[in-house]
């Protein structure tokens, strides 16, 4: 589902250059939940990035879908984005926006109408326990609520892919385990392949089936989880 080729990327120039990512070849097969793991500053970010175009690789393919996203032009990137959601630690929510308006706001960037948009939203506040907070504004929810809420809109243009970059890093331990349970469960019902960054191990043995290690760049290991952390 998510096939990445070759890719580099390099901030900067001259001197000041930042070698982000070195040659990344990565497969994230359809229905999966794959997670990469690293330290901070291992490239995690970027390469989560360049999976939806929010980076440009310096220079490979990143093909979603079959769909090669270097290839294509602002029209093309806007309309195969739908194809792509994505969840953030700090969950990016609009605090003038109730939860209603997050979850509707990539419908209305669509120029859904309002009775599309109520049988997306609707559906989607079922799913992630949210229809009694409807109303709410970001700053009246917990932390988990907020990634519920981001979780929600993520998935309001019917992706086949969601990009989850360390979305359970700012919650406790009780909350990241009821986010990783709502993610399986979308993994599961609606046949979602996720793709995860995080620096935590318990993030990966719970709910991913393969698992890449990243540092400074490069691709040091990939695997299923089991053998992953079976290795000696
Ligand atoms: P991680 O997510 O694993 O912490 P990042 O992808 O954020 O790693 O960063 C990888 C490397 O690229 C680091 O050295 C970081 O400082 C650098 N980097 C990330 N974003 C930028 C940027 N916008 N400009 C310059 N350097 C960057
Ligand atoms: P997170 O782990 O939540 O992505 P970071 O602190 O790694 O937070 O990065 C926050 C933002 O700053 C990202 O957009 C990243 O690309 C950018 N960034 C990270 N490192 C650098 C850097 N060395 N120079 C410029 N921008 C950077």
């Amino acid at each position: 589902m998510i096939n990445i080729r070759s890719v580099n990327k390099v901030y900067g120039e001259g001197p000041n250059a930042v070698t982000a990512l070195r040659d990344i070849n990565l497969e994230v097969p359809q229905g999966g939940i794959y997670g990469v793991v690293g330290r901070s500053g291992a490239g995690k970010s970027t390469l989560i990035r360049c999976v939806n175009m929010l980076e440009t690789p310096t220079s490979g393919q990143v093909l979603v879908d079959g769909q090669d996203l270097t290839q294509l032009d602002e029209q093309g990137l806007r309309l195969a984005r739908h194809q792509i959601g994505m969840i953030f630690q700090h969950f990016n929510l609009l605090s003038s926006r109730t939860v209603y308006d997050n979850i509707a706001l990539p419908l209305e960037l669509m120029k859904a109408d309002s009775a599309q948009i109520k049988a997306a939203v609707e559906p989607l506040l079922e799913l992630t326990g949210l229809t009694d907070k409807v109303d709410h504004y970001p700053s009246q929810l917990s932390g988990g609520q907020k990634q519920r809420v981001a979780i929600a809109r993520a998935l309001a243009t019917k992706p086949k892919v969601l990009l989850s970059d360390e979305a359970t890093s700012a919650l406790d331990p009780h909350t990241t385990r009821s986010i990783l349970e709502l993610l399986k469960n979308i993994n599961r019902e609606l046949g979602i392949t996720i793709l995860l960054i995080t620096h935590e191990m318990e993030v990966v043995k719970r709910i991913c089936d393969r698992v890449a290690l990243i540092s400074d760049g490069s691709l040091i290991e990939e695997d299923e989880v089991g053998h992953f952390f079976t290795h000696p």
